[in-house]
Formats: structure tokens, sequence, C-alpha cells
């Protein structure tokens, strides 16, 4: 038992070390971010594509040290009730552009009156790596569709996709830290995804066939008593 105290100290000491290192290389980030920026808007030509493919580099960088983060410190503060509605307003105004460029439609089911408990960005966060693997498998005429409902004591919802699909292999090994077939992927994105969902009490699966699409269902407790019928 004592071994196991230790242990978890030690972990506890590790995990604040990683989440500091994390906190102070992103704020050099976000001011180069800026300089760049500022420059790209003076340049023309080969040079403002340069600064561009910089940007993109240094905010794929602040993605993964975010989601580096929330591994390393997963514990929730700031948790409050989350009005489902809402908090899929502010992602979709975040994916609609990504899945814009790729040619992709989204669509939203989401009732006024679903509510869950946890802490408003880590829940944006797992959403948005969810969608953002659907987005990028999506091919000609892609639609992603993302409904909620609640169901007894649950709230459930669904991203379903028409992208590439995944073969058995690859939804074994889905959640593995490091795992990706993407050329740019840092595979982080589903075990961060996960880690959050399990801290909220929820769960999730994933359907997929190759060549159809993929649905993955989330279902977390719902807060609040039950709907009361809108007069
Ligand atoms: P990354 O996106 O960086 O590759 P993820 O952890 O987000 O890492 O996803 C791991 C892998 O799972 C992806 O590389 C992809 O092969 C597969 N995957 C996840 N979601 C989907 C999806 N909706 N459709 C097809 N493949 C998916
Ligand atoms: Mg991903």
């Amino acid at each position: 038992f004592n071994n196991e105290l230790q242990r978890s100290e030690k972990m506890e000491i590790i995990s604040d070390l990683a989440a500091s290192v994390a906190h102070e290389v992103r704020n050099p980030l976000q001011v180069t971010r800026g300089f760049l920026q500022l420059m790209s808007g003076k340049e023309e030509g080969k040079n403002r594509d340069y600064l561009q493919i910089a940007l993109e580099e240094l905010d794929r960088a602040s993605n993964i040290i975010t989601d580096f983060l929330t591994f390393a410190k997963p514990e929730f503060e700031h948790i409050k009730i989350l009005h489902i509605d809402d908090e899929f307003r502010h992602i979709e105004g975040i994916i609609s552009p990504m899945a814009n460029l790729q040619g992709g439609k989204i669509y939203l089911d989401i009732p006024t009156d679903l509510a869950v408990k946890g802490n408003s960005s880590k829940f944006k966060q797992a959403f948005i790596n969810i969608i953002k693997n659907s987005i990028e498998a999506l091919g000609d005429e892609g639609q992603i569709h993302i409904r909620a409902y609640r169901t007894g004591n649950e709230v459930f919802i669904h991203i379903r996709d028409n992208g590439e699909g995944m073969d058995a292999q690859t939804l074994t090994r889905l959640g593995e830290p490091y795992f990706s077939n993407k050329t740019k992927g840092t595979g982080l994105g589903m075990m961060v995804t996960f880690r959050i969902i399990e801290a909220m009490d929820g769960r999730i699966t994933f359907t997929s066939a190759k060549g159809v699409g993929t649905e993955s269902t989330i279902r977390f407790p719902a807060a609040g008593t039950s709907p009361v019928p809108h007069s």
C-alpha cells in the first residue's frame, strides 16, 4: 500500500512537470505566431507562402501541446453544467471552416434541453478531435451528422461520417498513443478524447466499415432532472 502511495505521488510530480513545461513552451509559440502573422500581411508571393506554412506548423505544434497537456493533467477544474447545444454551437464554429475546406457538410441535430457535467474546454477538445478525424476521412460528397438525445438518465451523442472508414485492426488500436495512419498525424487525438470522456464518467464506442464510414457513440450521465416538457 505504501509503495502505491509513493508511486502515485511520483506520477503527480511528473505530470505537474509535464504540464508546466507544456505551458512554458506554448507562450513563446504564441508570441512567434503573432510576429509571423504581422509579417505575412506585408509579404507577397513565395515569402507569403513560406510564412503561411510556418504559421500552420506552429498551430500544429500548439495543438500537440494542448493534447499532451490534457493527457498529463486530465484533472478537471471549473466543472459546471454544460448545455450540449451551446457547446456544439462553439464546436461548429471551429469545425465548419475545416469541413468546408474538404468540401464536406456538417448537419447538427441537437435539442436545447440536454446537459452534462464537465469542463467546457475539455468537452470541446474531445469532440473536436472526433469530428476532425471524420473531416479528415471524408471523400467526395462528404457528410457528418451529429445528433444528441436523452434516454433515461443518459445523454447520447452520435457522430456519423461517410468517410473512408476503419478496418478491424485500426478500430482495436484506436486510442493507443502515437497510433496514426496519417502522414501528418500525431496519434494523440483519440487517446486524449478517451481520457476526457472517461474523466466525465462517459463511454465511447465506434462502429465502422471500410469504404462506408464511421459512427461514434458517446454517452454521459445526464445532468439535472429529466427534461420538463416545454409549455
Ligand atoms: P491522428 O488523427 O493524429 O492520426 P487519432 O488518434 O485522432 O490520431 O486517430 C488515429 C487513427 O484512427 C487515424 O489515423 C485514423 O486512421 C483512424 N480514425 C479515427 N477516426 C476515424 C474516422 N472517423 N474515419 C476513419 N479513420 C479514423
Ligand atoms: Mg485525429
